[in-house]
């Protein structure tokens, strides 16, 4: 299965929201860099985040 998972990662440093969009096939985490501030931040996905993200894939019509 190939999928992108989309989070919103608050930064620490400055409190600037950015959106990631990645495969995320298992709970893992990884690092992000800050777009404003370029501060290291350290995301985690957990099962249940990847669970809510799958389940906001299902099927839809197509937005014309
Ligand atoms: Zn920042």
């Amino acid at each position: 299965m190939n999928w992108r998972m989309r989070a919103v990662v608050t930064c620490e440093g400055c409190g600037f929201r950015q959106e990631v969009a990645r495969d995320i096939p298992e709970p893992t985490s990884f690092h992000l860099i800050c777009h404003r501030c370029e501060q290291s931040l350290m995301v985690t996905v957990t099962q249940a985040d990847i669970r809510t993200a799958q389940a906001m894939l299902r099927p839809r019509a197509p937005i014309s």
